[in-house]
């Protein structure tokens, strides 16, 4: 077996082993999930990333979820790159309402030579102001990865979706070698990773056992793990596709907390359509990272003082980043009494301690 016995971290599990979890009575899998989560995080801590669309829709890839693929008719309003100072104001005005990490979202393929170095000029400003930057860009050479690790990018997103034997049903125009192969180049480079998938594409139970067993495959495990329910958007192949149970969504969190134990498990896109109860069972099972923000890339999200909100009724924190120097930390805790104090949305329950 292997396992890193100083952290309990294990790397091959079993089918067998994923199914027993996903069978256990609802109550027993979070009660794991929840006292595995306090062994490696902070109880009722929750980091907070924010995400920006730098480059929108025709993209030449076919994912089938996916409203920015240039294969459907969305109606979706395209947008070229923007512009390096309109993605540093935007990421400033996250950092003002308590983000700790900036994620920029680019519908592309691949970065190409003309794109690449607008880029590498956004994740050094995002840098700057003090916060985390994550960007998700499609395939990357080695040397493309090379040039976003020098310029210090903390995470590379690059999701696998779903599991390898369901991925030809979702994706034809890039294969899942692909992303492995992008993924390890990350990897090699030295970038953190940010890697899930997509629950409600119409996939078994067995796939998403499947999906969670190439995650925790990765050694290390993906520092990020976004677990999505899929947003049906009119124009897609998977508009109208049948809607997951959500308490099976609820277990695919919590497995996915019990077999990466000190990954941050991100309940990410379709958070608009789950209700405040829905939500706080998926803390309860584990997921520790939202997206905060009126939009994520191109579907709505809870708008960003509903968050607060819900953060207040269950006494959550938002997490400070380990990454900001001390100044930067400083500033930015300033920045959020500041922002406290004009509008009285921002919730610390520490202060209250
Ligand atoms: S998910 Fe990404 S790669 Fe796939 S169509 Fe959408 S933007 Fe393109």
């Amino acid at each position: 077996m292997s396992v890193n016995s100083t952290l309990g971290l294990k790397y091959d599990w079993t089918e067998a082993e994923v199914q027993a979890l996903f069978n256990l009575p609802f109550m027993d899998l979070l009660f794991q999930a929840q006292t595995i989560h306090r062994n490696n995080f902070k109880a009722n801590e929750v980091q907070v990333s924010t995400l920006m669309s730098i480059k929108t829709g025709a993209c030449p890839e076919d994912c089938k979820y996916c409203p920015q693929s240039g294969h459907y008719n969305t109606e979706l309003e395209k947008e070229k790159l923007a512009e390096v100072e309109k993605v540093l104001s935007e990421a400033s005005r996250a950092k003002s309402k308590g983000a700790t990490r900036f994620c920029m979202g680019a519908a592309w393929k691949h970065p190409s030579e003309k794109d690449f170095p607008y880029v590498l000029e956004m994740i050094k400003g995002v840098k700057s102001l003090g916060l985390e930057s994550c960007v998700t860009l499609g395939t990357l050479s080695d040397k493309q990865a090379e040039m976003l690790s020098d310029v210090g990018l903390d995470y590379y997103n690059h999701n696998l979706d779903t599991s390898p034997e369901f991925y030809d049903s979702i994706i034809t125009t890039r294969s899942y070698q692909e992303r492995l192969d992008t993924l390890s180049r990350v990897r090699d480079s030295g970038i953190k990773l940010c890697c899930g998938g997509i629950m409600g594409m119409g996939e078994e139970q067995r796939d998403r056992i499947g999906l969670l067993r190439q995650l925790s495959q990765m050694t290390p495990h993906p520092e990020s793990v976004p677990i999505n329910m899929l947003v049906k958007v009119e124009g897609t192949p998977m508009a109208n596709v049948d809607d997951l149970e959500p308490f099976e969504f609820i277990r695919t969190i919590a497995v996915a907390r019990i077999m990466m134990p000190t990954s941050h498990v991100r309940l990410s896109a379709g958070r608009e359509g789950m209700n405040e109860q829905m939500q706080a069972l998926c803390f309860m099972a584990g997921a520790n990272s939202i997206f905060y923000g009126e939009k994520l890339l191109t579907t709505p999200n809870p708008e960003a003082h509903k968050d607060m909100q819900l953060f207040d009724k269950l006494g959550i924190n938002t997490e400070k980043t380990e990454a900001l120097s001390d100044e930067a930390e400083k500033e930015a805790l300033l920045s959020q009494v500041k922002q406290q104090q004009e509008d009285k949305l921002f919730y610390d329950a520490s202060a209250n301690a």
